[in-house]
């Protein structure tokens, strides 16, 4: 992040600002089962909200319809989020939607996808891209902007300039090894506005459970997955808020959320730390203090489970109600093959852990284009024996901006945005495409909580009957064969011109 002094008092002529939450026209695979608050956007709207009155159009969602928030609201900027690599055909639609209704209202647009490809959009209709974190520069483009210049004042933009070519001043950081505490820079963000996201929170889920909430205690991570695309976006730092300031977040969401923690990484204790001394564990005692009846999920790593069961038996105490651990495989080689830098025994101790405190498990695992069918069978076989609640299976996709990205460029079969949904294989499949595909839709249909299972946790009033239902219509997607047609069609009009 970058310090600038003085932003809580920026005047701007803008008045009003739109967030576009947009609907990716593609699936990303498990996360059609996730449907969560959006939080970036209502930190920049918190870092502007003496400044500007700010609103969301949350395209996700029925009935939202950017059209009429336009009319209604007649923003005087519009800040489109570019997540996901697939958000990119969707996006520059979006923005072309929007100077058709309105050509004089400048558009920016920020994300985690388009800071590390921000080339996909330097398109006529986009007038800048915020690079990174952007609570610190947004205030400045609004500044900017509503003083009618250009954003070549603004640190970490990619912006258009008068000529209509872009410019930037971003300045490139390499990548560091730094974690730090009770982080400054974490503890300094804007208050997340959720009066944003309010309007829409009745059309949230969370797999089964319905009207989330979301908040994020840390960002970044230290290690070096060769897949991964976070420690790139964040330099190689890893930083957690002051517990303190969690808490008091946590505190002002609804008694029995259910609450998901966004961090990459969660609780992450770094092996050379006591956890005792850590946030994660100051926020869990206080949390068991409160009384808290909300419930969490997180994402981990399972080398910090299996260091730190103290510290998630605490959690589990707290409310911790399931974990999603990047397994990412059953196999040494193919850990090896993404730098996870964890094992296969740690993995397999820290889920039948998480099992005895009755935490469940999202289990994240990847499948290679080069796999045969014994290799499914393996992992069929993996996700029984270890009853894993949630597996998610992602098609191994390199996405920009990774290590994969460049080791795997050359045997691309295409580099069209709207593939990269973790559904497709964008790299060639050692069996027939149809073969592939089957045996992929195969692993959900098999491993996946049974019904039976499903209505036990409606029995023991852990869900909803009717959060079970909807999330069933929403798995079903998955397992559909339409689903995977256009990836069939990819491969077979692509591959033969390969050979
Ligand atoms: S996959 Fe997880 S552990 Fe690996 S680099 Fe990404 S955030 Fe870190």
């Amino acid at each position: 992040m970058v310090e600038i002094v003085g932003k809580r008092f920026i005047e701007s002529a803008i008045k009003r600002i739109l967030f576009v939450e947009p609907q990716s026209g593609y699936s990303t695979g498990f996360n059609d089962t996730v449907r969560v608050e959006t939080l970036g956007p209502e930190y920049l709207a918190g870092s502007v909200k003496d400044v500007a009155e700010c609103r969301l159009v949350d395209l996700r969602t029925p009935g939202a319809d950017l059209r009429t928030a336009m009319a209604e609201f007649q923003p005087q900027l519009v800040a489109l989020k570019c997540g996901y690599t697939t958000d990119v055909p969707v996006v520059a639609d979006l923005a072309r939607e929007v100077k058709q209704l309105d050509p004089h209202v400048p558009i920016v647009v920020g994300g985690h996808h388009i800071s590390l490809s921000p080339e996909d959009l330097f398109i006529p209709e986009v007038d800048g891209i915020a690079y990174g974190e952007a609570e610190d520069i947004f205030p400045l483009i609004v500044r900017e902007l509503g003083a009618g210049r250009s954003l070549a004042n603004v640190p970490y933009m990619y912006y258009r300039d008068a000529d209509g070519t872009f410019k930037t001043t971003v300045v490139p950081r390499p990548i560091a090894n730094v974690v730090l505490h009770n982080s400054h820079e974490m503890n300094r963000r804007p208050l997340p506005l959720r009066e944003l996201c309010d309007p829409y929170r009745d059309h949230y889920y969370f797999l089964y459970y319905r009207r989330p909430y979301s908040i994020e205690t840390a960002r970044g991570c230290r290690y070096r997955c060769s897949f991964c695309s976070v420690w790139q976006f964040h330099h190689g730092v890893y930083k957690v808020e002051g517990w303190e300031r969690t808490f008091e977040e946590i505190m002002r969401i609804p008694d029995g959320s259910y609450v998901n923690i966004v961090d990459d990484l969660a609780i992450q204790v770094m092996p050379h730390e006591d956890y005792r001394q850590s946030d994660a564990w100051k926020l869990a005692q206080a949390l068991i203090q409160s009384g808290n009846r909300r419930r969490f999920w997180m994402q981990c790593r399972a080398d910090n489970i299996v260091r730190n069961k103290e510290l998630y038996a605490a959690w589990a105490e707290a409310g911790l109600d399931m974990v999603l651990i990047g397994l990412e495989s059953d196999d040494p080689a193919e850990l090896k093959r993404v730098n996870k830098g964890s094992r296969v025994n740690v993995n397999e101790e820290a889920i039948n852990f998480l099992h005895s405190l009755k935490v469940k498990i999202w289990g994240a695992q990847i499948v290679f284009a080069d796999w045969l069918h014994d290799r499914f069978d393996r992992l069929i076989e993996y996700n029984k024996r270890l009853n894993i609640e949630c597996p998610q299976f992602t098609i191994h996709t390199p996405l920009p901006g990774t290590v994969d990205w460049k080791k795997y460029y050359d045997q691309l079969i295409t580099t069209e945005r709207r593939y990269f949904d973790f559904l497709h294989p964008v790299l060639p499949t050692a069996l027939p495409i149809r073969e592939f595909i089957e045996r992929y839709v195969q692993l959900y249909r098999e491993c996946h909580m049974s019904r039976h299972e499903l209505m036990e946790l409606v029995r023991a009033g852990r869900v909803t009957l009717q959060g079970v239902i909807e999330f069933a219509k929403k798995f079903r997607n998955l397992t559909d064969p339409e689903t995977y047609r256009s990836a069939i069609e990819l491969h077979e009009r692509v591959i033969p011109k390969l050979a």
